[in-house]
């Protein structure tokens, strides 16, 4: 029977343990597997290529996402890693301009060195891609949408048919959106990415990345680098995560309420310049994000009239916290140009619009009206400090 991804997710794990019907997923904390004689295995048997707790995450993950694999890490950046690394020497990406300052820095500090060259461009212009397209060097487009900070919208549809054309891989960060919101893969791209340290896990306190894919050879590959590399994720963090998505549902639904109602909020205040969320109308790219994803999420980004008033808000938020994340049930509140994304050269940040005026905010399970209060205080105390 099809079943709705909600209840899925409300089950996620529980189905595992034939042998004691446990319906929550043990915690397998062995690293070492008994082989029952020569040349026989019970399927595990060392953990870094195969551990029963996040063998179950993987499939469920798998499942979810509409892969045919998933691959656990023990960070998002390991998992955009052990992506990047299908690339050879020589072989040039396509990648979304606006992206996570840890993405940039990975393949400018780490994979450029490498011999992989990466264009960045507004994923969303398919004429853009097309300029920067190498026959036989270019063998991978990987897009964020939302992008982070700037909330900018691709069509995955688009990109996916264009990359297929092209014999280069779609990767998709679908960090932002989850499988709730969004199915990259359903759409025509061949990986997801998740930091599912955010959203996934949504707790604020596990690090963790999933890598699910199209098609067997992709995965074994993916899974192969997995264990050649060994960033792979702990029994303990892995029911963290299983434990953390059965949530997933009902926390994003929250969380997109209490963004829709802060970003109308904050359009109307006098101090706000711009409120960047694809959830609003005003939004350049609502319609495509309506017509791709089956809701919002609860992140956004708005602009300050002034650099000043920054210090001060950040001062005197406080039950939105300044820290430096996002997706999880407590709200945050990052300063991308000094946070996020300072690894990303000044000039950069400049032409692509992630000023000193920006400031990101994910939007916690807390009461709407609380954050609203807390902003408005904030922003009251902001003016009479400027
Ligand atoms: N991708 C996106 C869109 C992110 O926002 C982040 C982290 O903020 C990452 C990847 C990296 O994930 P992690 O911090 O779990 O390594």
């Amino acid at each position: 029977m099809q079943q709705h991804i909600d209840s899925r997710l409300a089950q996620l794990g529980s189905t595992h343990d034939a042998r004691t019907g446990a319906v929550s997923t043990p915690i397998y904390q062995a690293t070492a597997f008994r082989h029952p004689a020569l040349g026989q295995s019970t399927g595990f048997d060392y953990a870094r290529t195969k551990s029963p707790t996040r063998t179950v995450l993987e499939t469920e993950c798998a499942h979810i996402e509409g892969g045919d694999g998933c691959s656990a890490f023990s960070s998002g950046m390991a998992a955009v890693h052990a992506v990047l690394s299908l690339l050879r020497p020589n072989e040039h990406i396509i990648v979304s301009m606006d992206l996570y300052g840890g993405t940039y820095r990975l393949l400018e500090h780490v994979m450029r060195p490498l011999g992989i060259r990466a264009s960045y461009v507004d994923t969303n212009d398919i004429d853009a891609i097309r300029q920067q397209y190498v026959a036989g060097m270019t063998r991978m487009v990987l897009i964020e949408t939302p992008s982070n900070p700037l909330m900018m919208i691709t069509d995955i549809a688009r990109v996916g048919a264009w990359a297929r054309a092209h014999d280069v891989l779609c990767v998709v960060d679908n960090t932002l959106m989850t499988p709730y919101l969004q199915r990259p893969l359903a759409l025509g791209a061949d990986i997801v990415i998740h930091s599912a340290t955010k959203y996934l896990a949504g707790h604020n306190d596990v690090l963790a990345g999933l890598v699910i894919a199209r098609g067997e050879a992709l995965c074994a590959r993916i899974a192969f680098i997995q264990n050649a590399v060994g960033a792979v994720l702990a029994p303990l963090d892995s029911w963290l995560l299983l434990r953390g998505m059965k949530t997933l549902a009902l926390r994003m639904q929250r969380h997109e309420h209490n963004a829709t109602r802060v970003a109308e909020w904050l359009s109307t205040h006098p101090l706000v310049k711009t409120v960047l969320y694809p959830g609003l109308p005003s939004h350049p790219q609502y319609a495509l994000q309506a017509q791709q994803a089956h809701g919002n999420t609860g992140i956004f980004s708005f602009r300050v009239r002034d650099a000043a008033l920054v210090a001060p808000l950040l001062a005197h938020i406080s039950l939105i916290a300044f820290a430096e994340s996002l997706g999880g049930v407590e709200s945050l509140m990052t300063y991308p140009a000094v946070q996020t994304h300072a690894d990303i050269p000044a000039d950069v940040r400049a032409r692509i619009g992630v000023d000193d005026t920006l400031l990101r905010l994910s939007c916690g399970i807390e009461h709407s009206d609380d954050l609203i209060a807390d902003l408005a205080y904030a922003l009251d105390a902001a003016a009479r400090s400027v």
